[in-house]
């Protein structure tokens, strides 16, 4: 049955009697007059797609402005119709609603990870700007869905997992209960056509075969709850296919074991009675104490309530019973929409946003993550509601997700107290910064003022929040140290030169179009301006060309290195990698002591921060040592320490350093510490001394 415009009308004026609904005719008017001629891919008009979206939006129940936006969400995406149209006609509201819609419909979000990074950015921004965007775009996605037949079997799966991704956990996050479970189910059925099948046959047959059983829980329910006095509405439930789906999936267990399939809800009157009907079901039946979950004193992010228990129930068997009061039955379907309803004005309202924290962390996040990738991984974390509840020392519940540590706890509460963070007592028990947040910790941060982040603090953390927090402070470090390297940097130089007059660095930062002095020694200190450029009027002629760090005898080891852009620098070589002329190498800016130079391959190199990586190439035309080290490993026999020294001897290699040590099963290992002067020296070295005699193993450290 295709739904018509006095369907929706017939909906609207139920709950809005006192309404002018002629805004709505008129929308339908001007929706059908736009969408004239179109048809949707099953061959019915286009027009039934924003009246089914607009009769999804009324049921609902959302305002009138909420009603034409619907019926007119499609109408500039599909014509010629001008944002400015809508607005002369509906008014500034609908017109924002609308434009907001269209900015977002072209939204893939199975596309290049940045691209659906950026899209995403888009759509919280948009529905930031009113909540009125989301819920249409839900109720789209949801009759789209529920039309996916008629699409080629690719893009029924791009779609339905695009909506299990994206759409059903925002449903979820919005508390819009049954808007989730029914995206859900329909994705599933596209995605996994069989394995819904089976299981919706297997969950059926349950429901059949439990019949008259869970009618006796009940009922005996009912008859207990009565006793006391309370009134009560009992009502029983099966999972839904795609809960069970994911629990055989994500668990690993048979169909046989998932017991909590069937259940019970109990609705009461008031909270104290949600207690009382709990104490009065275990009075009868056994409950499994893992599986008593009281989501009244610590509410879900979407503002779900309820008391959960799990009982042994007649025969042994197992039943999850609900408890809730009737308002937080309604909520737990309806979600922001019960609270939204009959609100005027557009805006999230004060009380609202409160309850959608989430959404404004999200915006907050947004500004802060300038890295679309950052964000968008941010936010799939934060959709998915695995969380954990856990109390300050004053009994304030915070609510954080699956495997979050202490850090993430101090940085939810400050800060600055995040960054002195050393630790926690975790119910008064002393627990280092890796310890995993459990639901019922009581969390009391230990800190100190000499304490500060440091990188894998990022492994540590899991929210957002705190990831984001710890990696300003690294990036606020580290632009300090930049300054003050690239103003050593340029000193050096200037000393250098020896110039008769004072150089003026505002000066030479502007005319590098450097707004600050400190932007250009940042610039200079991260190595993406050369001083030789900045110092360009300055620098006698031969030495504008050269860019070689001239070897001098009292720098030793810096001769060889030429680090672009860059003279006169100090080098030094990693002690972890000890590279040699030959190997691959890359420079790294430390912290105001000049440039390290690391093999490529050193494990060290992938830990630093890309920003401060400086390429740097070897001179050909220098000659110096370099101290390497490298192991032998041989047979442990009299001798064998004499003919490995002797055929480094025979190179002309000076050994400053060795030590033999045995160990297992007859061989010794041997570790040298030798000048070398490139590469292929040593690798003649090394095969001079594979060549002996009860020599199995060489291997450069
Ligand atoms: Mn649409």
């Amino acid at each position: 049955m295709t739904v018509r415009i006095n369907d929706i009308l017939d909906v609207v004026s139920s709950y809005l009697p006192d309404e002018d609904l002629r805004i709505i005719e008129k929308a339908y008017v001007f929706s059908a007059r736009v969408h004239q001629g179109q048809t949707r891919l099953s061959g019915e008009p286009y027009l039934n797609h924003p009246l089914e979206v607009a009769h999804i939006i009324a049921n609902l129940r959302l305002d009138a402005t909420a009603v034409v936006a619907a019926l007119l969400h499609d109408a500039i995406e599909d014509s010629l119709t001008e944002v400015e149209d809508i607005s002369a006609q509906f008014g500034e509201e609908v017109a924002l609603v609308v434009n907001g819609l269209t900015k977002i419909s072209k939204i893939d979000f199975r596309s290049e990870e940045e691209q659906q990074a950026e899209n995403f950015r888009k759509m919280i921004l948009a529905m930031s700007k009113d909540l009125r965007i989301l819920l249409i775009k839900l109720a789209d996605r949801l009759h789209n869905m529920r039309t996916l037949e008629y699409h080629t079997t690719s893009s029924q799966h791009r779609i339905s997992r695009e909506t299990l991704e994206i759409y059903a956990p925002l449903a979820n996050r919005l508390g819009i209960y049954w808007l989730q479970v029914e995206l859900e189910e329909l994705s599933l059925k596209y995605l996994d056509p069989q394995g819904y099948q089976t299981l919706k046959a297997k969950l059926d047959t349950i429901a059949r075969e439990k019949e008259q059983y869970l009618e006796d829980v009940m009922a005996r329910i009912q008859s207990k709850l009565a006793e006391s006095g309370l009134r009560t509405e009992v009502k029983g439930r099966i999972k839904h296919v795609y809960s069970v789906y994911q629990k055989l999936i994500k668990q690993g267990i048979p169909f046989e074991d998932v017991y909590d399939v069937l259940g019970v809800r109990v609705l009461v009157g008031t909270v104290a009675e949600c207690y009382e009907a709990l104490g009065l079901i275990h009075s009868v039946w056994k409950p499994i104490q893992s599986r008593i979950k009281d989501f009244i004193a610590m509410p879900k992010a979407n503002m779900y309530q309820s008391l959960h228990t799990t009982v042994f129930g007649p025969g042994g068997g197992r039943i999850e019973i609900q408890i809730r009061t009737r308002e937080m039955d309604f909520i737990a379907n309806e979600g922001i929409a019960a609270h939204w309803r009959y609100k005027d004005g557009s805006q999230i309202s004060e009380r609202d946003g409160e309850k959608l924290s989430w959404l404004r962390q999200l915006l907050e996040w947004q500004k802060e993550l300038k890295d679309p990738k950052e964000f968008l991984q941010s936010v799939k974390i934060d959709l998915y509601p695995e969380d954990v509840y856990v109390f300050t020392p004053k009994g304030e519940v915070k609510r954080f997700p699956v495997g979050a540590t202490p850090l993430d706890f101090a940085y939810s509460v400050h800060t600055q107290l995040g960054n002195q963070c050393i630790g926690a007592k975790v119910n008064g028990k002393i627990v280092p910064l890796r310890y995993k947040l459990n639901s019922g910790d009581v969390i009391e941060i230990l800190r100190s003022s000499k304490q500060h982040p440091s990188k894998d603090w990022l492994r540590i953390a899991k929210t957002s929040r705190a990831k984001t927090k710890i990696k300003s402070w690294l990036r606020t470090q580290e632009i300090e140290q930049s300054i003050s390297l690239g103003r050593e940097i340029l000193e050096k130089k200037i000393k250098s030169l020896h110039l008769s007059k004072d150089v003026d660095y505002e000066e030479l930062a502007k005319e590098s179009s450097f707004e600050e002095v400190d932007d250009l020694f940042m610039s200079i200190g991260f190595g993406r301006t050369s001083v030789n450029q900045v110092l360009g009027k300055y620098a006698p002629e031969e030495q504008k060309k050269t860019q070689r760090i001239p070897g001098t005898k009292k720098k030793q080891d810096s001769s060889s290195i030429i680090v672009k852009g860059v003279e006169d620098l100090l080098v030094r070589y990693a002690k972890c990698c000890r590279p040699i002329p030959g190997d691959e190498v890359v420079g790294f800016i430390t912290r105001g002591r000049g440039i390290t130079v690391h093999r490529y391959t050193c494990p060290y190199v992938s830990e630093i921060d890309s920003q401060r990586l400086i390429p740097v190439e070897w001179d050909n035309n220098a000659s110096e040592s370099h101290e390497i080290e490298f192991s032998v490993t041989c047979v442990d026999k009299p001798g064998m320490l004499g003919f490995i020294t002797a055929a480094i001897g025979g190179r002309n290699i000076n050994i400053t350093k060795m030590r033999a040590s045995p160990i297992s099963s007859g061989s010794s290992v041997c570790i040298f510490r030798v000048m070398v002067k490139s590469l292929g020296e040593l690798r003649d070295l090394f095969n001079d001394i594979r060549k002996l005699k009860g020599v199995e193993k060489i291997e450069r450290q």
